[in-house]
């Protein structure tokens, strides 16, 4: 008995110890434990990117048989424009992400970039090509210019000083006692949730993908982080296309187009101010919102 009792609760200590920094990488690639489910065909070329165009087209989707999640979802995100995706939970938002970055394949239908299948290339060409705003950022315990590093392990500190500018993190660095230098996580500095959005903002900068999405946090953001936020997004959606989540849709008053998705399928699309005027799906979500808002 003592035989086995002493090495599992050896390994329990172990795995206390471990389990600190564990969790952030778990979070990190809780995606990519889906990663299985889909594999590369036999020598699937690589992705090639020049415009950096997506398209939905037709897209269906079910997780088991009995339930459509995605009917016929078309959508097409031209290079460097923004295109916003709202709707209510359970909806399907999520999903299309998922589908993006191909932790499932399609159940009918095509992703297309740059008119390339997604299904018929290779996955690290695919993931190479996209950029990501996480809803939760996950930070390592180790200095801030380090956590945004993280975007592209190769680049040098001008390249990282750049990306803290243009993610508007400058300020909030300069104010800190050894600047980017300064630990963050468990061990260091607590960063609050618009702080962090934007430290993942200064990563995806920093990787330069063609297509970034920006999956938004459901919670409220500080008025000052909120605005920094939407800055730095109008900034980059100027050289790269942008998909975003949208929760809070003060965020997507300037989109190139609105997708409204309600149980799965695509019911309105349009610019804010044409989904006002159409007084349906958007507007009501529009003025639900700006009641909260008001209260
Ligand atoms: P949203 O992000 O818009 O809230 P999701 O894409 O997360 O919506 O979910 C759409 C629907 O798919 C929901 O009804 C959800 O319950 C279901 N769903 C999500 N993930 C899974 C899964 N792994 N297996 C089965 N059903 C799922
Ligand atoms: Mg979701």
């Amino acid at each position: 008995m003592m035989q086995i009792f002493m090495p599992l609760n050896f390994l329990g200590f172990v795995y206390r110890e471990m389990k600190g920094s564990m969790a952030n990488i778990e979070a990190m690639f809780a995606l990519l434990r889906q990663q299985p489910r889909v594999r590369d065909r036999d020598s699937a070329p690589d992705l090639k990117v020049s415009k950096g165009e997506l398209r939905f087209d037709q897209v269906r989707f079910n997780y088991t048989d009995d339930r459509a999640i995605l009917r016929d979802v078309s959508f097409t995100l031209p290079p460097r424009h923004k295109l916003a995706i709202v709707g209510s939970s359970g909806a399907g938002k999520s999903t299309i992400l998922k589908l993006l970055f191909r932790f499932y394949d399609t159940s009918g239908g095509r992703i297309l970039i740059d008119d390339q299948d997604i299904s018929q290339v290779s996955q690290h060409s695919l993931r190479a090509c996209l950029g990501i705003v996480p809803q939760d950022t996950v930070l390592f315990n180790q200095s801030i210019r380090d956590n945004i590093r993280y975007g592209r392990p190769a680049a040098t500190d001008g390249e990282v000083d750049k990306a803290i500018r243009m993610a508007h993190l400058d300020g909030f660095i300069a104010s800190l006692p050894k600047g980017a230098d300064t630990l963050v996580g468990e061990r260091g500095l607590k960063l609050s949730g618009g702080e962090k959005q934007r430290v993942a903002i200064a990563r995806a900068i920093l990787k330069d993908a063609p297509i970034i999405v920006f999956d938004e946090a459901t919670s409220s953001l500080d008025s000052s982080s909120e605005r920094a936020i939407l800055d730095a997004i109008r900034d980059i959606s100027r050289n790269h296309s942008m998909l975003v989540i949208a929760h809070r849709l003060s965020t997507i008053v300037d989109a190139d187009a609105i997708l409204v998705l309600d149980e799965g399928r695509v019911v309105e699309q349009g610019r804010h101010e044409d989904l006002l005027a159409a007084r349906g799906h958007y507007a009501h979500l529009w003025a639900v919102q700006q009641r909260h808002d008001n209260d």
